[in-house]
């Protein structure tokens, strides 16, 4: 199934599943392959014809995905996670790319965007959009896709205090 227009969202919020971090390859920009190669080395990532890729697991996960013991997944690279991390599983486009122009359709200050999500991920409700979904999670995500914003809230999973605690640990 193809990318949907944000108007068919209620709300996305991550469950911290980790699907997209072990179904998907992740393309890195050569900043980001060279950042973090000078840091982990070489072998934390692959290279393929003319692109970079973050490297794997045996089971096919993403090399910095772990298990913390309340079951959900967590990146160990964090707020250096490569960029197509951080705006998955939404699209940011100038123009409508995938049908839909009008559902896709969304004005941030006065810029007139194509924002579409991945149906695979299972954060997305579906349903008429919530105001936290227009107000706080897509600007979120255009901002983080713009290069305007690096801290992450809205846009990826939430901390809450015991999964914080779990985290410190780690
Ligand atoms: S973005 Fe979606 S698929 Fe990825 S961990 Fe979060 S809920 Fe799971
Ligand atoms: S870098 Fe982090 S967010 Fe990206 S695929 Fe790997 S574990 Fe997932």
């Amino acid at each position: 199934m193809g990318f949907v227009p944000w108007r068919y969202v209620n709300s996305w919020y991550c469950n911290g599943c980790g699907l997209c971090c072990r179904e998907f390859e992740v393309v890195l920009t050569f900043n980001e392959w060279l950042n973090i190669t000078k840091t982990y080395g070489a072998g934390v990532t692959r290279a393929g014809l003319n692109k970079f890729y973050m490297g794997k697991k045996s089971d096919g996960s993403c090399i910095f995905l772990y298990a913390v013991p309340d079951g959900r997944r967590l990146c160990g690279l964090q707020n250096n996670k490569p960029i197509a991390c951080k705006v998955w599983p939404f699209k940011i486009l100038n123009k409508p790319k995938y049908g839909g122009a009008n559902e896709a359709l969304f004005n941030y200050n006065g810029q007139n965007l194509f924002v579409y999500i991945d149906p695979f991920c299972p954060g997305i409700r579906w349903g008429p959009p919530s105001t936290e979904l227009i107000y706080k999670v897509i600007p979120e995500f255009i901002e983080v896709a713009s290069g305007l914003r690096q801290k992450q809230f809205y846009s990826t999973m939430r901390m809450t205090p015991r999964f914080y605690m779990f985290y410190k640990k780690y």
